[in-house]
């Protein structure tokens, strides 16, 4: 398996899971679907799956040109069913999902929106965190409570360090300048930005990160408590 970032509007992520054996794909939250359907023409890939984070337009934009064009099978929370467009398989928390050779874990994260999940894909050790868990930051909670949030971003502390994590935006610059404003002197935040900064500069996305580093750096996972994280959360909707 391999992963390619498929850059989409202004600042999305969309990725796509590729088996190499077979060029099988699986494409996780398409934005749009011109980027996608160019990558999958120049490379020659069968587009299997979409695979959905949460029902916002920025993550399921590109769904039903996707579904039209090769027939892809749409797999999305089953309390968003009436959300995301052309949904075709339902899953929930815990379930592992399977088909051909993919196989991923789905957890539900919900606090960003009630119904958002991850895809981890534990044998390969990737996860896909949509908008939950950012590089160095976390979404805004737009439909639960921080108390969700958190026990969402609890349950994603939890997996392997070397787990790759690949979220749906790139915002990882602007969450980099919270985290060294509210937390001075951590040696591995700042030698992540001094990355940050030279890959951003060739025009190189910063993601993946790893659970490991979002540990060490991300403000957001090094809250004590739900109170701090809390008043986190506050400040970083007015930074
Ligand atoms: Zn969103
Ligand atoms: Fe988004």
């Amino acid at each position: 398996m391999k992963v390619e970032i498929i850059k989409c509007l202004e600042d999305n992520y969309s990725y796509l899971i590729i088996d190499t054996n077979n060029n099988n794909a699986c494409v996780v939250d398409p934005s749009e679907a011109e980027p996608i359907i160019d990558f999958i023409q120049n490379n020659k890939l069968n587009l299997n799956f979409i695979l959905n984070t949460h029902h916002h337009y920025d993550h399921v934009g590109g769904n039903n040109e996707l579904k039209k064009k090769y027939g892809a099978k749409i797999i999305g929370f089953k309390n968003d069913k009436e959300r995301i467009p052309g949904i075709d398989i339902l899953v929930e928390d815990n379930e592992i999902w399977k088909s051909k050779n993919f196989e991923s874990k789905i957890i539900h994260i919900p606090g960003h929106t009630s119904g958002h999940i991850c895809f981890y894909f534990f044998k390969e050790k990737i996860i896909f965190t949509g908008d939950t868990l950012f590089s160095l930051g976390c979404g805004r909670i737009f439909e639960g409570t921080y108390k969700e949030m958190f026990n969402s971003l609890n349950k994603l502390k939890s997996l392997p360090q070397n787990t790759k994590v690949y979220c749906g935006h790139e915002y990882t610059l602007k969450n980099s300048l919270f985290c060294s404003k509210y937390e001075k002197n951590n040696k591995k935040l700042e030698m992540k930005i001094l990355e940050i900064n030279s890959k951003l500069e060739k025009s190189l996305p910063t993601i993946p990160s790893t659970i490991g580093e979002e540990l060490a750096c991300n403000i957001f996972l090094r809250a004590k408590n739900l109170e701090e994280f809390s008043k986190l959360r506050d400040l970083k909707d007015n930074f």
